[in-house]
Order: structure tokens, then sequence, then C-alpha cells
């Protein structure tokens, strides 16, 4: 049976996997995650995983730059600078320095953001910035202008498989003492898209209505208010089938249905059904870029030479941060970006061809 009132809260979480109470996949992931952000402070060498902000500068300059360079042929407005998710602020913290080089500030810091101890770190690192628990509290008296760097990809997703009788949502259920996923019972065959209703028995497709609510209410705010949107994770042009959740910890793969809140849970960002979210707002959605391209096209090889002659004794370091960026092995082809724009905001850098 599914949890009535969204998802538990990590205590509720564990009390219900103790009574064997059977939650949603997406319930799951939200408590789960909950639990893991507001513990610790995850990221890098010495925490669970690495993001593309704390591999290198160059990536949170040339967001930077990109966005200074969108503010600039927008007529330098007023702006404020939002981040979803911003981790440590190294981001946030790289982007601003780049873009007020080019005389591009912000009138506001606003740190979208859940983790009590996320907070603290990002308030260190950036003291001018507000926090603010969800979108729907950002001020609305400047354009906005949203950064969100593997952000989508902790948020929750649904899971749906298809029986022998149809499809069923995937519940996470304990049998045996151990956690695992089983089909539902209650039919589900209208929670598919069409395309994928008839695949073979054993398919998984997975949904993300909290993505879709989350970048919606962005697309809204921007459109009303002006701004644009950078939306970069790991993921793919839907739809598509496949189980995409998975549980790091320490910079290994584990078991998602061991030790809940003790991993971090991701799923593959499912980018078609955030342009769709965004698409009713009537804001300007961009093709999808390669993270690869896309810092190519920003300049990532001239920041690399710059700063390899300011520090010649870190050229390998920083060659090898460039690599891990811009490599199609690496992070430069499973990671995306799509970028959303106000009516009348300029075409943003760095992505191909007209908008979607
Ligand atoms: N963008 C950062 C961190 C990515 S980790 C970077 O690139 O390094 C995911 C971030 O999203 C963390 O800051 C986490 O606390 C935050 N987060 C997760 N779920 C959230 C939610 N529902 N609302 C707001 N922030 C959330």
């Amino acid at each position: 049976m599914p949890l009535p009132d969204g998802p538990p809260a990590p205590e509720q979480l564990l009390k219900d996997i103790a009574v064997a109470r059977p939650m949603t996949m997406a319930d799951y992931m939200a408590a789960a995650n909950a639990h893991y952000y507001a513990t610790r402070d995850p990221l890098g060498a010495a925490g669970d995983f690495t993001t593309a902000p704390e591999i290198s500068q160059m990536f949170g300059e040339l967001v930077g730059i990109w966005i200074a360079d969108l503010w600039s042929r927008a007529g330098c407005p007023p702006f404020r600078y939002v981040e979803l998710g911003p981790g440590r602020g190294t981001l946030a913290a790289d982007a601003l320095r780049a873009a007020s080089r080019f005389g591009c500030v912000p009138v506001g810091v606003d740190l979208v953001e859940t983790s009590p101890t996320l907070r603290a770190a990002q308030s260190a690192r950036l003291p001018q910035a507000e926090h603010r628990d969800e979108v729907d509290a950002l001020p609305d008296d400047a354009p906005l202008v949203i950064v969100a760097n593997e952000f989508f990809d902790a948020l929750p997703v649904h899971q749906y498989v298809k029986t022998a009788d149809g499809w069923r949502e995937r519940m996470v259920e304990r049998r045996d003492g151990r956690l695992a996923p089983r089909a539902g019972e209650i039919p589900a065959d209208d929670a598919i898209p069409a395309v994928l209703r008839d695949r073979p028995e054993g398919t998984i497709v997975e949904t993300t209505p909290v993505s879709a609510a989350i970048m919606q209410r962005c697309a809204f705010r921007i459109a009303r208010q002006g701004g644009a949107m950078l939306a970069i994770d790991y993921g793919y042009a839907g739809p598509a089938a496949g189980d995409t959740l998975q549980a790091v910890k320490a910079h290994k793969y584990v078991d998602p249905f061991v030790d809940p809140g003790e991993a971090d849970l991701t799923a593959h960002v499912d980018f078609t059904t955030l342009a769709d979210a965004a698409r009713p707002a009537g804001v300007t959605i961009s093709r999808l870029a390669t993270q690869g391209d896309w810092l190519r096209r920003l300049g990532i090889d001239a920041r690399l030479k710059s700063l390899t002659a300011a520090a010649p004794d870190r050229a390998a370091e920083l060659e090898s941060q460039r690599d891990r960026l811009v490599e199609p092995g690496e992070m430069g082809e499973l990671f995306k970006l799509i970028a959303i724009t106000a009516p009348g905001w300029p075409a943003p850098a760095g992505f191909p061809g007209d908008p979607a």
C-alpha cells in the first residue's frame, strides 16, 4: 500500500521499513535522500561522489561566463543568481567570480537548499547568499538566472514494471529481513508513455513528476520575471525504458536497498520531460548539448591555457581536470545541458542550432 501523504520523514522511513510497509520507489528515494543530505557533506574525495565544480574551477568559471554573456546581450538588467541544490557553493562562487570580471554582479544570490549541513557550507562560501526552502519562495523583484547542476538526478523517480498482468508501480518492501523492489497490486498502464506501453514483460520505466513540477515553476517564474535557467545533469532525451536508479557510497556503486539514507541515490534525468514541463510557460527551450561540446564552445581550452600559463607546475593536473569534464569516456557525453530563456531574452551560448 502506498503511503498517503508524500514522503515520510527519515525516522518514519526506518519505522515503515521495520513494520514491512511497502512504499513507492519515489517515496523511498525521497526519504532516503532527505536523510542522506541532511546528515553530511557528501562531496569530494573524502566523501561519496565528486561533481564537475568540485573537479575543477574551470567548470564554474565557464558557467559564469555563460551568464555574463547572456546578461550583457540582454542589456545588463539587474538579476538574481539562483542555484538549486548548490552543494558546497563551489559552482556559485566560481561562477560569480568569473561573471564579476565582466561587471556582471547579481542584486541577490538565492540558494534553494534543504540540507542544514550544506546550507552551513554554502553560507561560509557565499556570505551574501540567502536560503530558500523551495522555488516558490524566490523573490519576484528581478529576472532570475537559475543554475542547477546534479540537482534533478537526486529527486525522486517513480518506477513501473511490465508484468504478465500489465504495468505495475514498483514498490520497496521488506522481505526475509532485506529491502527489495516488487511489483505493486494496482494497474498503472495509464502512467506509461504510449510509445513504451507495448514493451516486453520485465521492462522498467521511470517517471519524474517532482522534477517536472520544479522545472515548471522555474519556467513560469522566468517567463514572468525575465531571466534564464541552465540545467546540467547526467541523462538522456526520453522517452526511454530502463532502471537507472543507482546508489553511490565512497565513490563505489552499492546496493540501493541496503542502509537507506547512507548512500547517494540518483537516477538519470529525462531532459525531454524537463523540456515538456517548461513548455507551457512560453519560455524558449534550447536543444540538448553534451557537457563536452558545451564546455568546448564556451572556451574551456582557452581557459586551460591561461591557467596553465599562470601555474606551469600544475599543467598535468589542470589538463587531467579538463579531460574529466570534457572527454566522452568521462563526463563529456553522459552529462548534458539544457537552457530555457524568457521571451525577449537572447539565445544562450553553447547550444546547437535553433531552439527545440
Ligand atoms: N550542485 C552541487 C551539489 C549536487 S548534490 C554540485 O554540483 O556540486 C545535490 C544537491 O541538491 C545537494 O546540495 C542537496 O542537498 C540538494 N538537494 C537534494 N534534494 C533537494 C531538494 N528536494 N530541494 C533542494 N535541494 C535538494
